[in-house]
């Protein structure tokens, strides 16, 4: 009954656009590429009318994009992932501040900032190979600087997003002098050189190669849905460490984004970001990468995060995050964590 009214409605919409010969259309920069995106999409346009063109690519090559097309630039709405990157996309005065009490209601005051928005959250936990290293060793992201993990410590390269986030946290909340102290502890602490990504970190932990490392929860979260008996395997030799739990909690980064200065379809572009808070849209939009909804309180379902168990999560605002990236990349320059 409900798809048959549905389809009525979508075709009453078709023959009036048709009669006005002025599409509806929102043009996305999206730096995601998951397989619930199409339902994500389809139901925007299902709801709204409103066409999606969507460009995908890889974050920084969509943001050297925006940045080369200037105000010829056809985009309405840019998604990526990382705090990092959101601020900076920021600080190229790209985003145009948005005015939503949909969204503000919706979107917790730490996950928003006047111009951009977080639609779903991921944490940076502590992996540690269970043979060579004790959970009660590598409880806080501090200990990763600790002189009993010298050569243990396995990490990917100083200057990710990823690990500037959670060096901006880290300097956001125990001061600059601390924060590069850390950094520096860590870079003795070194099994190897920085190379690879969060994965990598993972396997080379399960092999022994390196005691600790960090990784994001989505990539966990995906090894421990795996089908693949290697990779459960793998799993059966790595702990998992919810870090600070007795202090500010887990570090937290987001995906999001925001309606760009230069949108030829402002309206289109609201709505969307809007469409991206309601219920439906954050589960498909978090469960597309193993994450969490941004806005509280609805229920997933989803193995891999479960199997993690519940933590505190740091509520420390993503504006700190976006402050304290340009710190984060000098301090760990300083440090020479490469
Ligand atoms: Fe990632």
């Amino acid at each position: 009954m409900r798809s048959k009214l549905g389809l009525a409605v979508a075709g009453l919409l078709l023959i009036g656009g048709a009669a006005t010969a002025e599409e509806k259309v929102l043009n996305l920069y999206s730096a995601r590429h998951y397989q619930t995106d199409e339902a994500l999409y389809s139901n925007f346009t299902k709801q709204t009318g409103i066409k999606i063109n969507r460009i995908e690519g890889k974050e920084d090559e969509l943001l050297e994009r925006l940045k080369n097309e200037g105000a010829n630039s056809p985009a309405d709405v840019f998604l990526t992932v990382d705090a990092a990157r959101l601020a900076k996309a920021h600080e190229l005065g790209l985003f145009a501040p948005v005015q939503s009490k949909l969204l503000e209601s919706r979107i917790p005051a730490h996950l928003r900032t006047d111009d951009w928005f977080s639609f779903s959250t991921r944490a940076r936990v502590i992996v540690y190979n269970k043979g060579s290293v004790k959970a009660g060793d590598v409880q806080n992201y501090a200990d990763l600087a600790n002189p009993k993990l010298k050569g243990k410590f396995c990490s990917r390269s100083g200057s990710h997003p990823y690990n500037l986030s959670l060096m901006a946290s880290v300097i956001s909340h125990e001061g600059e002098a601390k924060a590069e102290q850390w950094a520096k502890g860590m870079v003795a602490n070194f099994a190897r050189a920085p190379k690879g990504g969060d994965t990598d970190q993972i396997k080379a932990v399960s092999a022994g190669e390196c005691g600790v490392a960090v990784s994001n929860t989505y990539y966990v979260a995906r090894l421990l849905r795996s089908t693949k008996p290697e990779e459960q395997k793998m799993m059966e030799k790595v702990g998992i460490v919810w870090p600070d739990q007795n202090g500010s909690g887990a570090h937290i980064n987001v995906s999001g984004g925001g309606m760009l200065k230069t949108a030829p379809n402002k309206e289109a572009a609201v709505k969307f970001l809007e469409y991206l808070a309601s219920d439906e849209a954050q589960r498909y939009f978090a469960d597309g990468n193993n994450e969490w909804p941004a806005v509280s309180g609805i229920k997933i379902s989803n193995p891999g995060l479960e199997a993690m168990g519940k933590f505190k999560a740091d509520s420390l605002p993503v504006k700190n995050l976006a402050m304290y990236a340009t710190k984060a990349q000098i301090l760990f320059d300083r440090a020479g964590f490469k």
